[in-house]
Parts: structure tokens; C-alpha cells; sequence
């Protein structure tokens, strides 16, 4: 007879007496006596029917142990939603992770500006009420050489506002080949039909000439606008405008030129060895009269809007009621003007911009380390895997050169099992990767999950969690 069913009927403690015990205490302290109420109730009721049925040992129900389990669930059900994760996609500046990250500069600023009042709408100088954009326009003049400046919430918003603000019930004249979509619906014909403005596209999708502009130009026309292409390419047989000469055009007609760069970049990446991407004061130079661009692409800051241009065209943009209900908060101002102050010293903005530092690791350094990391993973994975560390490309992201490759290094996992069962292994080991405590997120592609360690800044953490990890198979 096997000794379990042979001891004598195991009793569950009551509610009562786990609740005044000692070791519920700390969790009555941490989470409330409710919770702790509930969370009890109920794993005394999943451990009811295996009690019964003999399943359990005497010393996997005392009041400690019932205490801890409540309390791992507890933890668990009180965990922060927003969750921190390992970047491993190969996308450095990836939208759905939260693109830049920030410099210790700006988090201490957000810091500041959360623990302290301050001056946002109040001029110190004066003793009177201020404007918010007041604290970052110098910075931002100085930066990209506009004559005045204004932030919102994100460049999705900059667009809606200069697009209300400068062109509604008028027309807004733009070439077939910049209707496009970003991710999250973000599409140029429905923001334009949003801010009132009449969509008048001109040229075709892959060639637009100036007489195309022109011909479109008439009494009912508002603005031009040119739109970064940003998450594709137009390659081959193509014409497009150059922003100085649609500038030329739109001012012979006492139109303005909108032109949203998206990402946008305040300096030439080229000099870190990066593709190029048009500069916000190159934008101005060639005569575009507004520049919109996002504070958290290229220019690795916080989520913001940045409209910088003409001096009437900003307070046109300014007076608009849209502006205050598209503004940005104390916590991005503060961030924001951290990061744009590291631009004041280009030579050291590599190693203190961390966006900028990610995106010019060098290959060879992040080869290194995937050669460093591959003999414990191996490990972890045991026989079912190959694991391997190899070259491999990477892209800056949000729309940032789309169809340009950063030269990177990857820990390439390979199923070792007949090609019908390769599918759900990846997939499993996937799954496995997002359930440990920091999520490791990599890219599946060519029967192999890739974990691209171009952003393993913090690898004792990486190291540390890899024994929880639950091969499949
Ligand atoms: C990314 C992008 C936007 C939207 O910017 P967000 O900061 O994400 O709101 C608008 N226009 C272009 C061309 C973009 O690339």
C-alpha cells in the first residue's frame, strides 16, 4: 500500500488562524488585509481537492509555507504592468519598446521635476506668468538655427497642429509619393482630413516634378507640405523636389512649406559612420518655413513634438486652442531639454546619448560579446539547440532609413528537430524567453530565433535569469 494514502486525513488551516500568524503579517503590512484575504481564500481552495485526495504532505501546507505561496501570488497579481525588457530585436529605436533611451541627465531631471515645483508657466525674471516653451526654445534655436519653437505631446500631434493651424478649409497641396502610413494608424491623408485641411496630392508615387506643384497651386491653396518617407523607400525610376526649390515655389506664391521629417536629426550621423538623414537646420536652410520631428526618434529623448520655424508661423501655431490640449507635461520638458543640452558638445554626445552609443557600438564589440554569452546559453538550451554567435544586421528603426542595416552580432538559436516540429520549438522557446522576470525579446527569421546583443548593456542581469529559463520540447 503506498504511504501516503496509508496517513491519517490532512487538515487545511482555517483562514482565521493563517491570518493572525506570524509569517502573514509582513503581507498583511505590504498588500492590505483584503488582499491577503482573497489570496488565501483562494489558495486554500485550489489546494482543497489535492488535500482530500492525499496528494500533499503535511509539510506542504504549514502556515509558513501557505504564507509564502500567498505571497508569491500576491507579488505576482501586484507586479508593475509596465515591465521592463531585454531589446534583443535588433531594432534599436523600436516603437512598441519604447524607443530612446535616456541619458542619466535626463532622468535626473525628471526626478527634479517630479519631486520639486517649478517654474514651468512662470518667468522668474519677472515675477509673472510664463509660457512653457520659454524654457527649451533658446536651446532649441540654438540647435537647429529656427527663429522660434514650439513642443507637443509627440510629432503625431505637431503635424495635426501646424496642419490645423496654417492650412484649415484650405488646400494642402503634397506629392502621391508621401501619402503614407507609420504604424499605429498614424496615416498622412486622414491627419490632413482631421486638422481641416483639403488633401490636394500631386505626381505620381514614384515621380513628382515641380510643374506638378505648381500647376496644383490656385486660390484655394493653403500650404505645400513634404513628408519624410520614413518607414519605406521609393527606389529606381524616381523624381522628387528638392525642399529648396518647393521652397522657392511655395514662397513665389506666399505659401508656406511644411515639411515633417519624422525622425529628424539635429546633427550630420554620418560623422559617427551612420546613413545620412536630413538635418532639421539643413530643413530651414533650404527655406522650409515649418519643421515637425519626434523627441524620441533620432534625437533620443522622451516622447515629444518639436515645431520649429518661422516666427509669425509659430504664434499662428501657438494661439491655436489645439495646442493646449496637444501640450507636453513638466516630465518630457525637463528630459527634453537634458538631452538637447548633450548637443552642445557633439565630439562627447556618442558616449552620452545612449541611442547614439547603441547605434555606433561597433560589430566587432558586439560579436565579442555574443562569442562571451554563447557558451552559457548552449547550456541553458542543453542538446535540443544550436547555438551559435554570428554576424548579423540590425536597423536603427521608427522609421529611420528603412532600408538600412546596422552591422551587428547575434546569438542565432537553432531547433535541432526535423523541420515539421521546427516552427512550434521557436515559437516555445520564444514564449519561454518573454516569461522570465525581464523579458528577453529577440526576432524569429530563417527557422532560427535571434537574440541581437547590440542592446545587452546589463549583462550580469541577462547571466542571472538564465537558469529560470523553461526550455520547451
Ligand atoms: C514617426 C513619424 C511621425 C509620428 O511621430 P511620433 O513622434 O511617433 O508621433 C510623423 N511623421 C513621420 C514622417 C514619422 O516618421
Amino acid at each position: 500500500m503506498p504511504a501516503r494514502s496509508a496517513s491519517p486525513a490532512l487538515r487545511l488551516p482555517s483562514i482565521d488562524s493563517l491570518l493572525r500568524h506570524p509569517a502573514c503579517l509582513p503581507l498583511t503590512e505590504r498588500y492590505g488585509r483584503d488582499a491577503l484575504l482573497a489570496s488565501l481564500r483562494q489558495l486554500l481552495d485550489d489546494l482543497r481537492e489535492p488535500v482530500l485526495s492525499s496528494q500533499l504532505d503535511a509539510v506542504e501546507i504549514t502556515p509558513e509555507v501557505l504564507a509564502g505561496r500567498a505571497g508569491e501570488r500576491l507579488d505576482l497579481q501586484h507586479r508593475s504592468q509596465v515591465r521592463r525588457v531585454f531589446n534583443l530585436t535588433g531594432t534599436v529605436l523600436h516603437t512598441n519598446l519604447g524607443r530612446a533611451l535616456l541619458p542619466d541627465e535626463a532622468i535626473e531631471a525628471v526626478q527634479r521635476a517630479a519631486r520639486y515645483p517649478l517654474n514651468l508657466e512662470f518667468d522668474l525674471q519677472s515675477g509673472k506668468r510664463g509660457d512653457r516653451d520659454d524654457l527649451i526654445e533658446g536651446l532649441i534655436r540654438e540647435l537647429t538655427g529656427a527663429e522660434a519653437v514650439t513642443v507637443v505631446n509627440n510629432n503625431a500631434a505637431a503635424v495635426l497642429l501646424t496642419l490645423n493651424s496654417l492650412g484649415a478649409r484650405k488646400e494642402g497641396i503634397i506629392s502621391r509619393g508621401e501619402l503614407i502610413e507609420i504604424g499605429g494608424a498614424f496615416r498622412i491623408p486622414d491627419i490632413m482630413a482631421r486638422a481641416g485641411v483639403k488633401l490636394h496630392e500631386v505626381g505620381t508615387t514614384n515621380r513628382t516634378h515641380a510643374r506638378d506643384y505648381e500647376a496644383a497651386i490656385g486660390p484655394r491653396s493653403g500650404l505645400l507640405m513634404r513628408v519624410h518617407a520614413s518607414n519605406y523607400a521609393i527606389d529606381g525610376f524616381t523624381a522628387r523636389v528638392p525642399t529648396a526649390e518647393l521652397a522657392e515655389l511655395a514662397h513665389k506664391h506666399g505659401l508656406p512649406l511644411l515639411e515633417d521629417l519624422g525622425s529628424g536629426s539635429l546633427l550630420d550621423l554620418t560623422r559617427w559612420g551612420l546613413p545620412a538623414e536630413p538635418t532639421v537646420r539643413q530643413a530651414l536652410i533650404d527655406g522650409a518655413d515649418i519643421v515637425t520631428f519626434s523627441g524620441d526618434k533620432l534625437l533620443g529623448g522622451p516622447q515629444a513634438g518639436l515645431i520649429v520655424g518661422r516666427k509669425d508661423l509659430i504664434a499662428k501655431i501657438k494661439k491655436n486652442p489645439l495646442k493646449r490640449a496637444l501640450r507636453v507635461d513638466k516630465l518630457t520638458l525637463a528630459a527634453l531639454e537634458a538631452v538637447l543640452s548633450l548637443y552642445r558638445n557633439p565630439d562627447q554626445l556618442a558616449e552620452r546619448l545612449p541611442s547614439l552609443r547603441l547605434l555606433t557600438r561597433p560589430q566587432a564589440d558586439i560579436l565579442a560579446q555574443a562569442e562571451r554569452l554563447q557558451p552559457s546559453l548552449a547550456k541553458a538550451l542543453g542538446d535540443g539547440w544550436s547555438v551559435s554567435a554570428v554576424a548579423a544586421l540590425g536597423m536603427i528603426g521608427s522609421g529611420s532609413q528603412p532600408v538600412a542595416r546596422l552591422p551587428s552580432a547575434a546569438l542565432c538559436l537553432r531547433p535541432l528537430v526535423s523541420k515539421r516540429l521546427r516552427g512550434r520549438h521557436l515559437l516555445g522557446l520564444e514564449a519561454a524567453f518573454r516569461q522570465l522576470a525581464i523579458p528577453v525579446l529577440g526576432r524569429i527569421d530563417d527557422d532560427a530565433l535571434w537574440l541581437d546583443l547590440r542592446q545587452l548593456d546589463d549583462e550580469a542581469a541577462w547571466r542571472a535569469q538564465l537558469d529560470q529559463l523553461q526550455v520547451p520540447g
